[in-house]
Protein backbone atom coordinates (compact mmCIF):
# COMPACT_ATOMS: atom_id res chain seq x y z
CA UNK A 1 0.00 0.00 0.00
CA UNK A 2 2.85 2.78 0.73
CA UNK A 3 4.43 1.56 -2.72
CA UNK A 4 0.95 2.96 -3.95
CA UNK A 5 0.43 5.72 -2.28
CA UNK A 6 4.34 6.36 -3.10
CA UNK A 7 3.37 6.23 -6.41
CA UNK A 8 0.75 8.07 -6.28
CA UNK A 9 2.05 10.84 -4.66
CA UNK A 10 4.93 11.18 -7.46
CA UNK A 11 2.27 10.99 -10.31
CA UNK A 12 0.56 13.62 -8.32
CA UNK A 13 4.19 15.88 -8.41
CA UNK A 14 5.09 14.76 -11.68
CA UNK A 15 1.98 16.02 -13.00
CA UNK A 16 2.05 19.47 -11.27
CA UNK A 17 5.28 19.78 -12.31
CA UNK A 18 4.08 18.98 -15.83
CA UNK A 19 1.59 21.32 -15.93
CA UNK A 20 3.65 24.55 -14.25
CA UNK A 21 6.33 23.56 -17.24
CA UNK A 22 3.42 23.38 -19.66
CA UNK A 23 2.17 27.07 -18.31
CA UNK A 24 5.60 28.16 -18.59
CA UNK A 25 6.28 27.00 -22.20
CA UNK A 26 3.26 28.57 -23.24
CA UNK A 27 4.45 31.71 -21.59
CA UNK A 28 7.46 31.78 -23.48
CA UNK A 29 5.72 31.52 -26.42
CA UNK A 30 3.27 33.95 -25.91
CA UNK A 31 6.37 36.37 -25.30
CA UNK A 32 8.82 35.42 -28.19
CA UNK A 33 5.00 35.92 -30.67
CA UNK A 34 4.74 39.16 -29.14
CA UNK A 35 8.88 40.50 -29.56
CA UNK A 36 8.21 39.09 -33.13
CA UNK A 37 4.77 40.22 -34.64
CA UNK A 38 5.67 43.81 -33.11
CA UNK A 39 3.20 43.61 -30.02
CA UNK A 40 5.31 45.49 -28.03
CA UNK A 41 4.51 48.69 -27.20
CA UNK A 42 7.28 51.49 -25.25
CA UNK A 43 4.94 54.17 -22.73
CA UNK A 44 6.71 57.30 -21.68
CA UNK A 45 6.61 58.70 -18.39
CA UNK A 46 8.16 62.23 -17.44
CA UNK A 47 10.44 63.18 -15.62
CA UNK A 48 9.98 66.64 -14.33
CA UNK A 49 11.96 68.77 -12.67
CA UNK A 50 10.20 69.23 -8.99
CA UNK A 51 10.43 73.07 -8.47
CA UNK A 52 9.08 74.03 -11.94
CA UNK A 53 7.24 70.91 -13.28
CA UNK A 54 8.62 71.60 -16.34
CA UNK A 55 9.63 68.05 -18.19
CA UNK A 56 13.18 67.11 -18.13
CA UNK A 57 13.16 63.70 -20.16
CA UNK A 58 10.97 60.30 -19.75
CA UNK A 59 11.72 56.73 -18.87
CA UNK A 60 10.32 54.40 -21.60
CA UNK A 61 8.63 51.07 -20.24
CA UNK A 62 7.48 47.93 -21.92
CA UNK A 63 3.95 46.86 -21.94
CA UNK A 64 2.87 43.72 -24.50
CA UNK A 65 -0.48 44.73 -26.93
CA UNK A 66 -2.17 40.88 -26.26
CA UNK A 67 -4.51 39.55 -29.44
CA UNK A 68 -7.24 40.94 -27.89
CA UNK A 69 -6.01 44.23 -26.84
CA UNK A 70 -5.64 44.31 -23.77
CA UNK A 71 -2.36 45.68 -22.59
CA UNK A 72 0.10 43.46 -20.05
CA UNK A 73 2.32 45.04 -17.61
CA UNK A 74 6.29 44.84 -17.72
CA UNK A 75 6.16 42.87 -14.10
CA UNK A 76 4.43 39.85 -15.86
CA UNK A 77 6.58 38.83 -18.31
CA UNK A 78 9.63 41.05 -18.02
CA UNK A 79 10.90 38.42 -15.10
CA UNK A 80 10.38 35.14 -17.45
CA UNK A 81 12.23 37.53 -20.43
CA UNK A 82 14.95 37.43 -18.51
CA UNK A 83 15.06 33.95 -17.23
CA UNK A 84 14.75 32.82 -21.07
CA UNK A 85 16.94 35.76 -22.40
CA UNK A 86 14.55 36.81 -24.37
CA UNK A 87 15.31 39.63 -22.33
CA UNK A 88 17.93 40.92 -25.27
CA UNK A 89 15.42 41.04 -28.18
CA UNK A 90 12.87 42.16 -26.29
CA UNK A 91 15.80 45.48 -24.66
CA UNK A 92 16.69 45.58 -28.61
CA UNK A 93 12.77 46.91 -29.54
CA UNK A 94 12.48 49.11 -26.46
CA UNK A 95 15.97 50.78 -27.39
CA UNK A 96 14.96 51.50 -31.16
CA UNK A 97 11.26 52.34 -30.36
CA UNK A 98 12.93 54.83 -27.34
CA UNK A 99 15.30 56.25 -30.19
CA UNK A 100 13.10 56.82 -32.50
CA UNK A 101 10.49 58.70 -30.04
CA UNK A 102 13.39 60.89 -28.51
CA UNK A 103 14.51 62.11 -32.34
CA UNK A 104 10.53 62.92 -32.82
CA UNK A 105 10.20 64.68 -29.67
CA UNK A 106 13.77 66.61 -30.92
CA UNK A 107 12.07 67.30 -34.02
CA UNK A 108 8.97 68.75 -32.41
CA UNK A 109 11.37 71.18 -30.81
CA UNK A 110 11.12 69.61 -26.78
CA UNK A 111 15.47 67.70 -26.35
CA UNK A 112 14.44 65.60 -24.26
CA UNK A 113 16.63 62.75 -23.09
CA UNK A 114 15.48 59.14 -22.74
CA UNK A 115 16.11 56.44 -20.43
CA UNK A 116 15.53 52.86 -20.89
CA UNK A 117 15.95 50.20 -18.75
CA UNK A 118 18.50 47.49 -18.93
CA UNK A 119 18.47 44.19 -17.79
CA UNK A 120 21.69 42.41 -16.53
CA UNK A 121 21.92 39.76 -19.47
CA UNK A 122 21.60 42.96 -21.42
CA UNK A 123 24.14 44.98 -19.94
CA UNK A 124 26.69 42.42 -20.51
CA UNK A 125 25.47 41.78 -24.10
CA UNK A 126 28.43 42.51 -26.33
CA UNK A 127 26.17 43.28 -28.70
CA UNK A 128 24.66 45.98 -26.71
CA UNK A 129 27.47 49.03 -27.31
CA UNK A 130 27.00 48.36 -31.42
CA UNK A 131 23.84 48.62 -31.30
CA UNK A 132 23.14 52.00 -29.07
CA UNK A 133 25.56 53.90 -31.37
CA UNK A 134 24.20 52.68 -34.40
CA UNK A 135 21.03 53.77 -33.25
CA UNK A 136 22.14 57.24 -32.05
CA UNK A 137 23.79 57.84 -35.24
CA UNK A 138 20.44 56.52 -37.44
CA UNK A 139 18.59 58.81 -35.04
CA UNK A 140 20.42 61.80 -34.94
CA UNK A 141 21.04 61.90 -31.59
CA UNK A 142 23.51 63.14 -29.13
CA UNK A 143 24.39 60.58 -26.48
CA UNK A 144 23.45 62.58 -23.91
CA UNK A 145 20.34 62.13 -25.16
CA UNK A 146 20.18 58.32 -23.76
CA UNK A 147 20.11 57.56 -20.44
CA UNK A 148 20.73 53.94 -19.30
CA UNK A 149 19.08 52.30 -16.16
CA UNK A 150 20.58 49.56 -14.65
CA UNK A 151 19.73 47.93 -11.13
CA UNK A 152 22.47 47.51 -8.72
CA UNK A 153 22.19 43.86 -8.72
CA UNK A 154 22.78 43.90 -12.41
CA UNK A 155 25.96 45.85 -11.75
CA UNK A 156 27.51 43.64 -8.96
CA UNK A 157 27.11 40.67 -10.90
CA UNK A 158 30.43 41.11 -12.37
CA UNK A 159 31.83 43.92 -11.29
CA UNK A 160 35.14 43.98 -12.96
CA UNK A 161 33.07 43.57 -16.49
CA UNK A 162 30.42 46.11 -15.21
CA UNK A 163 33.57 48.79 -14.59
CA UNK A 164 34.36 48.54 -18.07
CA UNK A 165 31.24 48.45 -19.79
CA UNK A 166 30.36 51.62 -18.05
CA UNK A 167 33.36 53.20 -18.49
CA UNK A 168 33.03 53.01 -22.05
CA UNK A 169 29.54 53.99 -22.12
CA UNK A 170 30.57 56.80 -20.02
CA UNK A 171 32.83 57.90 -22.46
CA UNK A 172 30.45 58.03 -25.21
CA UNK A 173 28.72 60.30 -23.22
CA UNK A 174 25.92 58.32 -22.40
CA UNK A 175 24.00 58.62 -19.18
CA UNK A 176 23.97 55.78 -16.50
CA UNK A 177 20.97 55.65 -13.93
CA UNK A 178 20.68 53.06 -10.78
CA UNK A 179 17.42 52.31 -10.45
CA UNK A 180 15.74 51.26 -7.69
CA UNK A 181 18.63 52.79 -5.27
CA UNK A 182 18.46 51.52 -2.35
CA UNK A 183 16.86 48.29 -2.49
CA UNK A 184 19.89 46.15 -3.44
CA UNK A 185 23.43 46.19 -2.32
CA UNK A 186 24.01 49.57 -1.51
CA UNK A 187 27.61 49.47 -0.40
CA UNK A 188 29.59 52.81 -0.90
CA UNK A 189 32.54 51.65 -2.26
CA UNK A 190 31.42 50.29 -5.20
CA UNK A 191 29.29 54.15 -5.51
CA UNK A 192 32.91 55.45 -5.79
CA UNK A 193 33.95 52.55 -8.52
CA UNK A 194 31.37 52.43 -10.60
CA UNK A 195 30.93 56.07 -11.86
CA UNK A 196 27.34 57.16 -12.66
CA UNK A 197 25.31 60.28 -13.37
CA UNK A 198 22.15 59.61 -11.49
CA UNK A 199 20.52 57.54 -8.13
CA UNK A 200 17.14 56.52 -8.71
CA UNK A 201 15.55 56.60 -5.44
CA UNK A 202 13.36 53.78 -5.26
CA UNK A 203 9.56 54.44 -4.93
CA UNK A 204 9.28 51.92 -1.69
CA UNK A 205 10.88 54.48 0.80
CA UNK A 206 9.29 57.25 -0.93
CA UNK A 207 6.03 56.10 -0.53
CA UNK A 208 5.40 56.30 3.53
CA UNK A 209 8.54 59.04 4.23
CA UNK A 210 6.02 61.29 5.45
CA UNK A 211 4.37 58.48 7.93
CA UNK A 212 7.60 56.49 8.33
CA UNK A 213 10.33 58.00 10.07
CA UNK A 214 13.05 55.56 9.17
CA UNK A 215 11.90 55.46 5.40
CA UNK A 216 12.23 59.53 5.47
CA UNK A 217 15.60 58.77 6.62
CA UNK A 218 16.60 56.94 4.19
CA UNK A 219 15.72 59.28 1.28
CA UNK A 220 17.54 62.14 3.10
CA UNK A 221 20.65 60.07 3.50
CA UNK A 222 20.53 58.95 -0.18
CA UNK A 223 19.84 62.65 -1.01
CA UNK A 224 22.65 63.30 0.87
CA UNK A 225 24.82 60.99 -0.52
CA UNK A 226 24.23 62.04 -4.21
CA UNK A 227 24.64 65.70 -3.11
CA UNK A 228 28.25 64.83 -1.91
CA UNK A 229 29.38 62.61 -4.80
CA UNK A 230 27.76 64.95 -7.25
CA UNK A 231 25.69 62.32 -8.96
CA UNK A 232 21.83 63.63 -9.77
CA UNK A 233 19.20 62.79 -8.02
CA UNK A 234 15.66 61.39 -9.11
CA UNK A 235 12.71 60.39 -6.93
CA UNK A 236 10.07 57.49 -7.89
CA UNK A 237 6.82 57.02 -7.15
CA UNK A 238 5.95 60.64 -5.90
CA UNK A 239 2.16 60.70 -5.87
CA UNK A 240 1.17 63.80 -3.91
CA UNK A 241 2.07 67.42 -4.02
CA UNK A 242 3.27 66.65 0.23
CA UNK A 243 5.66 63.68 -1.33
CA UNK A 244 7.13 66.19 -3.68
CA UNK A 245 7.45 69.39 -1.80
CA UNK A 246 8.59 67.21 0.87
CA UNK A 247 11.59 65.76 -1.45
CA UNK A 248 12.34 69.50 -2.71
CA UNK A 249 12.63 70.66 0.91
CA UNK A 250 15.68 67.82 1.21
CA UNK A 251 17.23 69.00 -1.72
CA UNK A 252 15.75 66.72 -4.59
CA UNK A 253 15.53 68.27 -8.06
CA UNK A 254 14.15 65.84 -10.06
CA UNK A 255 10.86 63.13 -9.53
CA UNK A 256 8.26 61.27 -11.42
CA UNK A 257 5.36 59.76 -10.22
CA UNK A 258 1.92 59.43 -10.71
CA UNK A 259 1.07 62.82 -9.52
CA UNK A 260 2.53 64.08 -12.58
CA UNK A 261 1.40 61.53 -14.84
CA UNK A 262 1.15 57.71 -15.74
CA UNK A 263 3.54 56.41 -18.11
CA UNK A 264 1.75 57.05 -21.57
CA UNK A 265 1.82 56.11 -24.94
CA UNK A 266 3.89 58.24 -27.04
CA UNK A 267 1.33 60.54 -28.97
CA UNK A 268 -0.50 60.85 -25.37
CA UNK A 269 3.06 61.74 -24.34
CA UNK A 270 3.66 64.76 -27.22
CA UNK A 271 0.22 66.32 -26.12
CA UNK A 272 1.59 66.25 -22.49
CA UNK A 273 4.77 67.69 -23.47
CA UNK A 274 2.67 70.51 -25.24
CA UNK A 275 -0.07 71.65 -22.48
CA UNK A 276 1.97 70.11 -19.25
CA UNK A 277 -0.23 69.06 -16.26
CA UNK A 278 -1.63 72.09 -14.95
P1 LIG B 1 11.14 50.69 -12.89
O1 LIG B 1 12.15 50.84 -13.95
O2 LIG B 1 11.55 50.98 -11.50
O3 LIG B 1 9.92 51.64 -13.35
C1 LIG B 1 9.07 52.31 -12.49
C2 LIG B 1 7.74 51.61 -12.35
O4 LIG B 1 6.95 52.32 -11.39
C3 LIG B 1 6.89 51.59 -13.61
O5 LIG B 1 6.09 50.41 -13.58
C4 LIG B 1 5.99 52.81 -13.42
O6 LIG B 1 4.78 52.75 -14.14
C5 LIG B 1 5.72 52.72 -11.95
N1 LIG B 1 5.39 54.02 -11.37
C6 LIG B 1 5.77 55.25 -11.76
N2 LIG B 1 5.27 56.21 -10.97
C7 LIG B 1 4.54 55.58 -10.02
C8 LIG B 1 3.78 56.05 -8.90
O7 LIG B 1 3.67 57.24 -8.62
N3 LIG B 1 3.18 55.10 -8.13
C9 LIG B 1 3.29 53.76 -8.40
N4 LIG B 1 2.65 52.90 -7.60
N5 LIG B 1 4.01 53.29 -9.46
C10 LIG B 1 4.62 54.19 -10.25
P2 LIG B 1 5.97 49.46 -14.86
O8 LIG B 1 5.85 50.27 -16.10
O9 LIG B 1 4.90 48.47 -14.54
O10 LIG B 1 7.38 48.73 -14.88
C11 LIG B 1 7.78 47.88 -13.83
C12 LIG B 1 9.21 47.45 -13.95
O11 LIG B 1 9.39 46.63 -15.11
C13 LIG B 1 10.20 48.60 -14.14
O12 LIG B 1 10.50 49.21 -12.89
C14 LIG B 1 11.38 47.87 -14.74
O13 LIG B 1 12.11 47.24 -13.73
C15 LIG B 1 10.69 46.82 -15.59
N6 LIG B 1 10.64 47.28 -16.99
C16 LIG B 1 9.74 48.04 -17.63
N7 LIG B 1 10.06 48.23 -18.92
C17 LIG B 1 11.25 47.59 -19.11
C18 LIG B 1 12.13 47.42 -20.24
O14 LIG B 1 11.91 47.93 -21.34
N8 LIG B 1 13.26 46.67 -20.04
C19 LIG B 1 13.54 46.11 -18.83
N9 LIG B 1 14.65 45.38 -18.71
N10 LIG B 1 12.73 46.25 -17.74
C20 LIG B 1 11.63 46.99 -17.89
MG1 LIG C 1 13.50 52.27 -14.41
MG1 LIG D 1 12.71 52.00 -10.42
MG1 LIG E 1 11.55 48.49 -10.30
Amino acid sequence: KAKQEGRNRYCFFSEELGQRMLQRHQQEQHLRSAIEHNRLEVYFQPKVALGSGNVVGAEALVRIRSEDGNIISPAEFIPLAEETGLIVPLGKVVLIKSCQQAALWKNAGSILPVSVNIAAAQFTDPGLMGLIEQLLMECQLSPDLLELEVTETALIQDPERTAEILKKFRALGIRIAIDDFGTGYSSLSYLKRFKVDVLKIDMSFVKDMLQDKSDYEIVKTIISLGQSMNIELIAEGIETAAHQASLQELGCLYGQGYYYSKPLPPEQFIQYLQVGKH
